[in-house]
């Protein structure tokens, strides 16, 4: 099972919408070393393999269901702290964007600064890829409404659906930095390809920054003749691989 399926199938098993499960996916059973541990719709411990560990403890999921309160030293000061943080980060230039229009908001103000990664870091900026792939543009064309991740009031995470075409799909969608690593990393200005790309990653459980650099990488290899058509092939089962990028 994938892992939103595992997810799925385990509180459908034992009854409990309140179930939280952390599960790898095919990655983790695989023991890619970019696999991550998967949880909450898509959410993702990437980086770092810690998906490998659990496959190579042939360990699918863990479930828990939470049924204590918090203990806290002193409640009303955290409170107070809670209060303070909201009202400054609602504030904040740049938090106060990840509501309307998530983390992908920084594609658009990225490149300006030449913060966004190009073609395997090989090009400085790359202004008409960053104003396809960004949270506005997402939020315009393929955004639908979904609630957040539990008591957080940033209210970051999106959720897309592209109702038809190759690249169909619904689910969440892509951070800023799989809108680079599938995106600008790839010189691919396909919105919707990097949503697909992201849904399919985060399905296996594989991180997708990681695999989109993998990618670039990959890509920049062939271009300069370090790997053939062959090995390309092998990387990619069914692609024809193009000569140039663009
Ligand atoms: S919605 Fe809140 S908790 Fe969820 S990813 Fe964004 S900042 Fe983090």
């Amino acid at each position: 099972m994938d892992s939103d399926q595992t997810q799925e199938a385990i509180c459908a098993e034992l009854g409990d919408k309140k179930i939280k499960v952390a599960c790898i996916g095919v990655a983790g059973e695989k023991q890619v070393p970019l696999a991550c541990v998967m949880n909450d719709e898509q959410r993702a411990a990437g980086r770092g393999g810690a998906g490998a560990v659990m496959g190579s403890k042939n360990l699918k999921a863990i479930a828990v269901r939470g049924s204590m309160k918090t203990p806290v030293a002193d409640e009303a000061r955290l409170r107070e702290i809670s209060k303070e943080l909201r009202e400054r980060l609602a504030h904040h230039p740049v938090v106060s964007l990840f509501k309307p229009y998530g983390t992908a908001c920084l594609m658009e103000h990225g490149w300006v600064s030449g913060d966004v990664p190009n073609k395997n870091w090989g090009k400085g900026v790359w202004r008409e890829g960053c104003e396809v792939l960004n949270g506005r543009v997402m939020a315009e064309t393929i955004l639908v409404p979904h609630a957040a991740c539990q008591g957080c009031f940033i209210h970051c995470a999106r959720w897309v659906k592209i109702d038809e075409g190759r690249f169909a799909m619904e689910g969440p969608g892509p951070e800023y930095e799989t809108c680079a690593a599938f995106g600008t990393m790839l010189m691919n200005d396909n919105l919707e390809a990097v949503c697909w790309a992201n849904d399919l990653a985060n399905r296996y459980g594989i991180d997708t920054i990681s695999t989109g650099s993998a990618i670039a990488f990959a890509m920049e290899a062939y271009e300069k003749g370090i790997i053939g058509r062959e090995e390309a092939a092998a990387i990619s089962p069914g692609a024809t691989p193009t000569p140039s990028w663009r």
